[in-house]
Order: structure tokens, then C-alpha cells, then sequence
């Protein structure tokens, strides 16, 4: 589609490097957004369904555009992750050597001094963090509560538990290990009360011969990082656990793209049919056109009209 082949990548470069300001992104998504809706140039069309949802991948219900923030910050991520990952790149020297004299990268605090391009990548470690998976080595490095290393989530996320009355909120999940390299059952039953989760944890392995806890990217299958996974991830109505949409087959169909979204829009119960424009407010007899019987909306046209 002419918006994700052009329209999406045409900023991809400066976006590649600094943080656009909210007012460009919001701009670029209506263009977008207008460009989708549009009839001609005189028609300007009507949004049936909403930005948010059409921002959601095929197999959520959505058309697969990414909003232009999203991206954008998934690009910062781009290059927080290569600062974690390639240290012998220069431009990571060059960062390490001048914000990370004395701590590490995910511990770091911004400074008011920073670059505008070190802020940005610093901001980007929310997004980072939700991507970021834990391998348990020694587990000191790892947030027993806070950090994703139980199936790409978090204990306070995967528990639902209220973080505000966590007794021991720092604790690491090296805490929970003994010193022959078990995870230490008496006292993971002591902090936790849900039978499934325990039995989770145990089936994690410990890595005895690592000294050090590693990381993969927890959003894709190599564990690789790549900016699709992360742009996704960057979009609050995303959430990975979601089911999928039941008529995502659609999209599989060999038909052309036109009708695909013509039925993408049917299921969505979204076509401008009479009884639908008239709950837009929009001031029009909302009887078949063709029956003169019922009330015009997609089941009678497509369901059960007589014609
Ligand atoms: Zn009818």
C-alpha cells in the first residue's frame, strides 16, 4: 500500500537520528490519515473506523499502518540496543566514554546537559525494557519484579500485583537461588502465591556456567532486535496477549487489495451504509434504498435483504 511503501518511510531517515517533536508526528499521521479516507480531491471522505484501530497489525483487526511516534521511537530504540550490544562500534565508544564513565546504561540518569540525541535514546529505554528478555546466569542483575524475565514479562505485570505494597521491591532474582544453582522453592513460595507462576519460574533454566546475566530482544524468534517488533511494541493498543482477529484470513485471500479492504471494512460493521451515517449524524432517510422495508445497514444488505 502507497502509505506504508511511501508515505511511512519517506521521514525514515532524520527519524533514524533525532526525536521528532509530537507536533510533526501528530502532523504526519493525518496526513496519512486523510490520505487513507480520501475519495478524490474534492471528496475528503469519511473515517469509519477509528486511527488507533487501523494502527493495529492484520492479525488484530487492523490495516498494519504504524503510527509516525511509534516508529520514530523505535528507531531510538534501534540505537539504545546498540549500545548495549556493540561495544566495539564507534559511535557506542564514543557514547560510553562520555555519559557512561559511571554507570551502566539502564541505571543511567539524564542530565540536563546531555545531547539532544543521547536524551532521546535515554528516553527510549521504556520501549527497550518491554522488548528486553533476561537470561537467568547468575540472576544478581536481574529485578526479580521488574525486569522481563518470565516469557517476555515482568512478575508484577504476569501477577497483577499492586507494586506499591511489594515488601521487598529490590530484590534481584539472584535472591532466589541457592548457591548450588537451584532455584530456591521454600523461599520463591514465601513471595509468591500463584502454584502456575512457581511452577513457570522452575521450568526457566539457570545457566551455571555463566557468570553474568545476558539478554536477548524477547520480541522476535531469533532474539534478535529488529525495528518492527519494537515499532509495535511502541503502540499502547498493542498488546502482544490480545487474541487475534477472527477474520484475519481475509488477507490471505487472492483477491485485490481494494476488496480486501472492502470486506476488512464489511467486518468491522464500518461501511457507510444509511443506518450507520445517520448515527453519524448525518441528515438522510435511513431506510433501504432498495426494499423501502427496514432500516439499511450491512446485515440487511448483506444478510438478509430480500433483493
Ligand atoms: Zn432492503
Amino acid at each position: 500500500m502507497l502509505i506504508q511503501s511511501n508515505l511511512e518511510s519517506l521521514p525514515v531517515h532524520t527519524m533514524q537520528c533525532f526525536e521528532l517533536p509530537k507536533q510533526n508526528t501528530k502532523m504526519l499521521d493525518k496526513v496519512h490519515r486523510n490520505f487513507f479516507w480520501k475519495k478524490s480531491n474534492v471528496d475528503k471522505g469519511l473515517p469509519m473506523i477509528s486511527w488507533e484501530k487501523i494502527c493495529r497489525p492484520k492479525k488484530f483487526g487492523g490495516l498494519g499502518f504504524r503510527k509516525t511516534a511509534a516508529i520514530n521511537l523505535a528507531f531510538q530504540c534501534k540505537l539504545a540496543w546498540k549500545i548495549l550490544q556493540e561495544k566495539e562500534n564507534l559511535w557506542v565508544a564514543i557514547m560510553t566514554a562520555k555519559y557512561l564513565k559511571h554507570s551502566n546504561f539502564l541505571m543511567v540518569t539524564p542530565k540536563p546537559s546531555d545531547s539532544p540525541v543521547w536524551k532521546s535514546v535515554l528516553r527510549s529505554r521504556s520501549l527497550l525494557k518491554k522488548g528486553l528478555r533476561w537470561i537467568v546466569g547468575t540472576g544478581e542483575n536481574i529485578s526479580f519484579w521488574w525486569d522481563n524475565w518470565v516469557d517476555n514479562f515482568n512478575l508484577i505485570e504476569l501477577l497483577g500485583r499492586d507494586s506499591s505494597l511489594l515488601s521487598n521491591p529490590d530484590c534481584t532474582v539472584g535472591n532466589f537461588i541457592t548457591r548450588d544453582k537451584n532455584w530456591d522453592l521454600p523461599k520463591l513460595r514465601i513471595v509468591l502465591d500463584n502454584d502456575l507462576i512457581i511452577q513457570k519460574l522452575l521450568g526457566i533454566p539457570i545457566r551455571i556456567f555463566e557468570k553474568q546475566d545476558t539478554f536477548c530482544w524477547g520480541l522476535t524468534g531469533s532474539g534478535s532486535f529488529n525495528t518492527r517488533s519494537a515499532t509495535w511494541a511502541a503502540h499502547d493498543s498493542v498488546d502482544p496477549r490480545d487474541a487475534t482477529w477472527s477474520f484475519k484470513w481475509i488477507w490471505h485471500l487472492d483477491i485485490m487489495s481494494k476488496i480486501k479492504i472492502f470486506l476488512w471494512q464489511l467486518l468491522h460493521n464500518a461501511l457507510p451504509v444509511r443506518g450507520i451515517l445517520v448515527r453519524c449524524a448525518l441528515n438522510i432517510d435511513p431506510a433501504c434504498f432498495l426494499c423501502m422495508n427496514d432500516i439499511e445497514s450491512t446485515y440487511h444488505l448483506f444478510g438478509n435483504a430480500p433483493i
